[in-house]
């Protein structure tokens, strides 16, 4: 009996290590996939501003550049597909950080509501390039929160730029943010733009992920913009959330965590009445 039992326990074994090598295999064939995928989507969203920047340059070789006119408007051009690549590989290297853990948090403590003028000052030619109006629907007394001011920063310029690029003439992008529980608060972006049809929803914050597939896409953007979203936002241990309509509009939103600061600042106030 003793000896069946012996039998068992090593057949047993057997097993789990038969399935632990099956699953090391296994996470080792979807890593594979994952670099390969990524890989793939590098070097094709490399590509287009690499051979756009190349068919000026050629062109002007072949003698546009006598004309100084078409000289002047095609150097332009190359300079913005450099632009364009420089923007792709500097959102490739944070991602690569973002997706290794590698990335420090420079944690500290700052106003969000003077975080969020900044970025409307640094966007408001875009916006008005594009007859959208940026609107902060706050009273700016300010509200202290801890995080990296910086990725901050970029999550709301990230969000904020997709409001314009996708958004329609004349329309609006209002910026909001609400107490919530747990000394939480709640940042909203809204426009009335174009908005995202429902089966794309679910995928939208997985890198390269684009609702137009085409290729003919809106000027700029490296259809990583919210993945690094996502990463920063969930490093900070917040949340990120998306409801959005076509042809009505789009509301991202995320949470942050209010310094104790604030606190202190009501409870004088509340003391004073
Ligand atoms: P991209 O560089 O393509 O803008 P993102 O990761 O920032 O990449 O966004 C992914 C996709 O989500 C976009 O291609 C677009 O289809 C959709 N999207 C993002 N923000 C908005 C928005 N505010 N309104 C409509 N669609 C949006």
């Amino acid at each position: 009996k003793p000896v069946t039992t012996d039998m068992k326990t090593l057949t047993e074994e057997i097993g789990k290590f038969a399935q632990d090598k099956k699953i090391e295999i296994d996470t080792l064939k979807i890593r594979e996939e994952y670099r390969k995928d990524f890989l793939g989507n590098v070097s094709h969203e490399l590509k287009t501003p690499l051979f756009t920047v190349q068919g000026y340059i050629l062109t002007l070789l072949d003698g546009a550049i006598k004309d100084k006119k078409v000289r002047d408007k095609y150097l332009e051009r190359a300079n913005k597909g450099v632009e364009r690549l420089i923007y792709i590989v500097k959102d490739l290297d944070l991602i690569t950080k973002l997706e290794s853990g590698n990335l420090n948090l420079q944690q500290e403590e700052f106003d969000i509501i003077e975080l969020v003028q900044n970025v409307f000052d640094l966007l408001e030619m875009r916006a008005a390039k594009m007859e959208i109006s940026l609107t902060f629907d706050m009273d700016y007394e300010p509200i202290f929160v801890v995080g990296d001011k910086e990725k901050i920063q970029q999550v709301l310029t990230n969000l904020l730029v997709n409001s314009i690029k996708y958004g329609h003439k004349n329309g609006t992008t209002e910026v909001s943010i609400e107490n919530l529980v747990q000394n939480k608060i709640i940042v909203r972006v809204t426009d009335n733009g174009e908005g995202i049809p429902k089966q794309h929803i679910p995928r939208l914050f997985e890198r390269f992920y684009r609702v137009d597939q085409s290729g003919s896409r809106k000027e700029g953007g490296s259809g990583l913009g919210l993945s690094i979203v996502k990463h920063i936002i969930e490093a900070h241990g917040e949340k990120i959330y998306v409801e959005s309509e076509e042809d009505v509009g789009s509301e991202f939103s995320f949470t942050l965590e209010k310094t104790s600061n604030n606190e202190e600042i009501s409870i004088e106030e509340s003391k004073l009445v």
